[in-house]
């Protein structure tokens, strides 16, 4: 089959890699140049494991090609999906200005009937907006072509995205035309045969459900970040009940972890979307108030610890922090808890000696070369003449790390972290004032 992706991203191009490895072929747009420029030599401008081998091979077979021209996109493909951002707006919303750029660019070049499927997370009623526009095109242009839109939210992890893609949970088709509801299935069939994970739907329900699975799982780590900061104050350990409330099969492990926030480019936008579209119908979402409000606290905690720690006395002070990145595995820093850490600590005139295995270069798009921050080679080279170290992000390389040398390294043995990596106990027994989430230290 041929397929059209608008958007190269994290999403779209691991649908147009995962969609060409299984024989179709496919052709990505992009309005960034340089992108395009970079994925035409086999570059991949995002860390995402597995993925550039997929692209890699899939060029060298001629299933797989990148374009800058909208026009050949609307040729090629019966299947055009739209992949593109959809960024939170000042007031919460999510911006559809891409999705409905992409949805007038279709209609300014159809010349004949395309499947239009949404794979961009957007609010309940986006398919109808996108309907619209391309009507209003098509009608400016004189040309009756018939077209269908369709909702296919994405449900890929950054870090683990082409197994997700591969095989995937749930493969989401909302529609209200049974025959196109066939075609994407049959798009589909190749990561559906174990047995049947496609769903269908009606448009809204699955626009709906994307926002729904998103907001279920930043309420519970909203959930469990309370529950550990109320810990903290009981003099409780989080980690045993964590463990103690996981065991429980109708609650489970999965997704349980307290931490210093949740971060990346879609818990916090998606939770704030779908609180402002409950707000436009006059319903107030007060439990997806409260998790934003939670996790928004959650990411201060670090810097809070770390003043508390230090008597508020931190100008001047050097602080070792490992891991930029949202989480393991990617090198997404949008609105990743580092961040929020970063800059308070800058603002304190703290200078921040930073590693993470793969997210040194992003920091360096966003930052640029700050005098108070160092990115350093390795995560041992950071600790060099810190006051303290914290741990932001999970990567493996750090869960059992040399402690006698961290403590050689260090002007005091002071380890702030914000993923409970370690046994207090055995921390403290090495001599370190240990501070993690939610373990019982009440402040
Ligand atoms: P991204 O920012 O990584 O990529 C978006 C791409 O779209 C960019 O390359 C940009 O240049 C391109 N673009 C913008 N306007 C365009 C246009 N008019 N025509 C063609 N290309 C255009 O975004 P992403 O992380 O891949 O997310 C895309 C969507 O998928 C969002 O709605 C997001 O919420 C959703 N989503 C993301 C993830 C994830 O883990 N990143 C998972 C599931 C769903």
């Amino acid at each position: 089959m041929k397929v059209t992706i608008y958007g190269s991203g994290y999403v779209g191009l691991v649908t147009g890699a995962c969609l060409a490895e299984v024989g179709n072929h496919v052709l990505c747009v992009d309005i960034d140049p340089d992108k395009i420029a970079r994925l035409e030599q086999g570059e991949i401008p995002i860390h995402e494991p597995g993925l550039d081998a997929l692209v890699a091979d899939n060029i060298a077979a001629g299933r797989l090609a990148f374009t800058l021209d909208p026009a050949e996109g609307v040729r090629h493909g019966l299947f055009q999906f739209i992949a593109v951002g959809t960024p939170p707006d000042e007031d919460g919303s999510a911006d559809l200005s891409h999705v409905l750029a992409v949805a007038r660019t279709i209609a300014e070049h159809l010349d004949d009937y395309r499947i239009v499927v949404n794979k961009s997370t957007v609010p309940v009623g986006t398919a109808d907006q996108v309907r619209t526009v391309m009507a209003d095109t098509l009608a400016q242009r004189g040309a009756p072509v018939d077209f269908d839109v369709v909702s296919n939210p994405e449900f890929l992890k950054e870090g683990a995205a082409i197994d997700d893609f591969m095989k995937p949970d749930r493969i989401i088709i909302g529609t209200d035309n049974p025959r196109t509801a066939e075609l994407m299935r049959a798009l589909y069939a190749p990561f559906n045969r174990n047995h049947d994970r496609v769903m269908i739907m009606d448009i809204r329900s699955a626009e709906l459900t994307k926002y729904a699975a998103n907001a279920m799982l930043a309420t519970k780590i909203s959930f469990m970040n309370e529950l550990a900061n109320l810990a903290e104050k009981l003099g409780a350990d989080i980690e045993h009940v964590r463990q103690g409330m996981g065991s429980d099969p109708r609650i489970g492990y999965h997704f349980i972890y307290p931490g210093c926030g949740y971060g990346g480019s879609c818990f916090p936008k998606d939770v704030k979307a779908l609180e402002h579209t409950a707000r436009q119908v006059g319903f107030p979402a007060r439990l997806l108030a409260a998790v934003e409000a939670v996790n928004h606290h959650q990411k201060t905690r670090l810097f809070d610890k770390i003043h508390a720690h230090f008597n508020g006395d931190l100008q001047g002070r050097t602080i070792a922090l490992w891991g930029l990145a949202f989480k393991p595995n990617t090198d997404d820093m949008r609105e990743a808890s580092s961040r929020t850490l970063m800059e308070a600590l800058w603002a304190a005139g703290v200078h921040v000696r930073a590693h993470d295995p793969v997210a040194m270069e992003e920091c360096t798009r966003l930052y640029g070369s700050r005098p108070d921050l160092t990115l350093c080679q390795d995560h041992e080279t950071a600790l060099l003449g810190a006051d303290a170290l914290v741990i932001v992000t999970e990567w493996h390389v750090f869960r059992s790390p040399d402690f006698d040398l961290i403590r050689r390294r260090l002007k005091t043995p002071t380890l702030f972290d914000g993923r409970n990596l370690y046994d207090p106990q055995y921390l403290e027994d090495l001599g370190f004032a240990y501070y993690a989430i939610g373990r019982g230290r009440a402040e």
